[in-house]
């Protein structure tokens, strides 16, 4: 681990019935920064987020939180300690308004549904947080309306207030701008740097005009393996980089 890194991972590899997708892959991520994974289909980004988080356990390897080894933790207890990742737009409830989401998420954080439910007081606390979570998203004026009824982008917006709603320090994207319009990409890019000025994102992205504005470190995955690692200049000229992804 490095001194700034909040997250790092050490020879992680994960082989599924002898298919290595991940390959011995070191990753250091600043505190405070955006950082992109990409490459190809296939390279094992999604694997290594996976990996990450623990939905998957690695073959071998290891990963540090704040200078924690969590490797042997759970999704669950690496959520606690803030490092989460987004939902996907699957754990949005359609049927629910955009305030009854963001309402779920907090009580998931707090962990305490009687006590939830129970105290007008605490209701109305949570209601407050949510209302802030679904501001700071660009949501407001859709509060009251179905999760269902919103567009693609929108959606999107709703699922990183979910995420918002876990209070993390650290924030994990899967592909945030996938399907989305021009203007959904520019309001979720302006979402994203607004997150990040308190809180480390890692994200994989395939936009690379994305990447190139947000990114402040990149680490490209091609195989299994770490290809290149540097800023957008430094990677987007790598001869392998231009091989292996961006010219391919
Ligand atoms: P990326 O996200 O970069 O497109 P993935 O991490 O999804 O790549 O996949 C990396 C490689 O691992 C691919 O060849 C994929 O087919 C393989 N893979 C991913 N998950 C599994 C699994 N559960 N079982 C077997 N192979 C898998």
């Amino acid at each position: 681990m490095t001194e700034a890194a909040i997250l790092s991972a050490r020879g992680l590899t994960k082989e599924f019935k002898g298919f290595v997708a991940v390959n011995n892959v070191d990753l250091d991520v600043r505190r405070g920064s955006i950082h992109a994974l990409i490459g190809p289909n296939g390279a094992g980004k999604t694997t290594c987020f996976n990996l990450l988080t623990k939905f998957l356990q690695p073959t071998s390897g290891a990963i540090t939180y704040n200078g924690r080894d969590i490797t042997g933790l759970s999704s669950a207890d690496i959520a606690r300690l803030g490092l989460v990742r987004s939902f996907q737009i699957s754990a949005v409830f359609p049927n629910l308004t955009v305030l009854e989401n963001v309402r779920i998420a907090l009580q998931r954080r707090r962990g305490d549904s009687y006590d939830f439910w129970r105290s007008e007081t605490v209701l109305r606390e949570y209601d407050d947080e949510a209302r802030s979570h679904i501001a700071d998203v660009g949501l407001t004026a859709f509060t009251d309306e179905r999760a269902g009824e919103l567009s693609y982008g929108r959606k999107r917006a709703l699922e990183i207030a979910t995420t918002l709603a876990l209070n993390p320090e650290m924030l994990l994207l899967d592909e945030p701008m996938a399907g989305m319009t021009q203007e959904d990409v520019e309001r979720i890019s302006a979402l994203i740097r607004r997150i990040a000025t308190n809180r480390t994102i890692l994200m994989v992205e395939h936009n690379l005009s994305v990447v190139a504005n947000l990114s402040d470190h990149i680490t490209v995955l091609a195989r299994g393996e770490v290809l290149a690692q540097g800023d957008y200049a430094t990677v987007s000229k790598d001869p392998k980089v231009i091989d292996a992804y961006i010219g391919a």
